[in-house]
């Protein structure tokens, strides 16, 4: 069995052990300050000997540590403490925004993530946007009042009569984090002496679902870093869009207006154009086949209603880009029906589609508009009769 120094005092940061056991997943130490993986905590990282420690975790009683090289006997222990320290920050900052929330919105939190990048609660209800920012706010002034965070080991009887914010686990001998005249919740991660080692949590996300929200924080340093990154790249949209801060939403919202008018101004002019050379395609001849490169299907619709405008007139677009694109349109005095060759016509381009006796168009992933074009004007033409 391995003696946790972390259990009683999280802040060791180098500690003095022996190998008593090397397994195929590491070593097994008679005492340790590192924290293996466990109860949504990261494992630490650090030394042994100078070795690095690559992975740290529970076995039974036992902890293994995984080590890059081999290492036995005496062994000095080194925590990385940037990694320990921020999941100190972390973890207990769970804690007290999941307090929060039971005191606000009577919601539990039933699971915890502690990831690189950021944490998150699941809780057991829809909770609502006011009541996140309040739970928020109550937790920070728990953190502002730097109360004293007690750790202590209790039997099953004596936990019973702890005001306990979930159910401990059935444990001989139970591990009990308080917060004084806050909270209270059997957990076997490293917690800092004060809420004030936390200094802030931040909440930085949620998704609502019907019955549960999660919600994703940031603490104490992450939440620096964050708010850093934040800030630049506030600064940096403010440069490209020449406002400050607070009128950044209102220069996005001039440039959405401003993007959908000269849209919509550009589409009538492509319409027009469209029109324009309709006229001038249908002057070629009684088949007309034209591909428009880069060209979509809005675009083509518009040239091909276009040429059949003129009686006796049939148009065979395509149009080539992301995907391939056909149109076909006949004008109305033709008795053509345009649907049953049509599915010949989109195999070239492994294409689907469909419309009307008059007007079909269609589209695909295959490339060789030029062949589809083949086709349907070879069976138009034998169609129409001469
Ligand atoms: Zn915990």
């Amino acid at each position: 069995m391995t003696e946790r120094l972390y259990y009683l005092d999280p802040y060791l940061k180098e500690f003095t052990a022996r190998v008593v056991r090397a397994t195929d997943k590491g070593v097994v130490l008679d005492r340790t300050a590192f924290y293996p993986t466990g109860g949504g905590q990261p494992c630490d990282l650090g030394t042994l000997n100078g070795i690095e420690v690559t992975d740290v975790l529970e076995d039974g009683h036992d902890v293994i540590h995984a080590v890059s090289s081999p290492v036995e006997g005496e062994v000095r222990g080194v925590i990385d403490w940037d990694r320990r320290r921020d999941h100190m920050q972390q973890h207990h900052g769970q804690h007290l925004l999941s307090e929060a929330f039971v005191r606000v919105a009577k919601a539990q939190t039933s699971s915890f993530h502690l990831g690189r990048q950021g944490c998150s609660i699941d809780l057991d209800q829809n909770v609502a946007p006011v009541d996140i920012e309040r739970a928020e706010t109550l937790a920070n002034m728990v953190i502002y009042e730097n109360r004293p965070v007690q750790i202590g080991f209790f039997g099953p009887e004596e936990a019973k009569s702890l005001p306990m914010r979930k159910p401990p686990p059935s444990e001989d001998r139970i591990r009990v984090v308080t917060v004084n005249e806050y909270d209270c919740q059997a957990c076997c991660g490293t917690h800092p002496r004060t809420t004030g080692e936390v200094g802030v949590v931040c909440v930085t996300g949620v998704e609502r679902q019907k019955a549960t929200t999660r919600v994703h924080f940031m603490c104490g340093y992450r939440a620096l870093t964050e708010a850093r990154e934040n800030a630049r790249i506030v600064r940096s949209i403010g440069q490209k869009l020449s406002a400050g801060r607070d009128d950044l939403e209102k220069a996005v919202d001039r440039i959405q207006a401003d993007f959908s008018e000269t849209r919509k101004q550009l589409n009538a002019a492509e319409r027009k154009l469209a029109e324009q050379l309709g006229k001038e395609l249908a002057a070629r001849g009684r088949v007309v086949v034209e591909v428009f490169e880069g060209k979509g299907i809005d675009y083509l619709r518009a040239v091909a209603t276009a040429v059949a405008l003129t009686p006796n007139k049939v148009a065979v677009l395509g149009g080539t880009g992301e995907t391939s694109s056909v149109v076909i349109s006949r004008s109305p005095d033709l008795t053509l029906d345009l649907r049953p060759l049509f599915k010949d016509v989109l195999a070239p381009i492994q294409g689907k589609g469909g419309g009307t006796a008059h007007f079909v168009q269609g589209g695909g992933p295959g490339g060789d508009v030029r062949a589809a074009l083949k086709v349907a004007e070879e069976k138009i033409l034998a169609n129409l009769g001469a």
